[in-house]
């Protein structure tokens, strides 16, 4: 991900990746996304549900 990491002192209040991330949408400024197991010893943090078939962000 390009762009440098936030500054630890003064965390966003949403996503920590939203001025980097360029599928970041509304929720990721207002709500910080949790640490959830999407597969057995998989985890994300991320608003985003995934890809529709044609590559295009679907937001959650
Ligand atoms: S929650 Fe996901 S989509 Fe939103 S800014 Fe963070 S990494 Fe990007």
């Amino acid at each position: 991900m390009p762009g440098q990491p936030p500054n630890l002192q003064r965390l966003p209040k949403g996503c920590t990746f939203q001025e980097r991330c360029t599928f970041k949408f509304d929720r990721c400024v207002a709500e910080r996304p949790l640490l959830r197991e999407i597969a057995p010893g998989r985890t994300k943090s991320c608003h985003l549900k995934g890809f529709d078939p044609s590559g295009n962000a679907v937001q959650g």
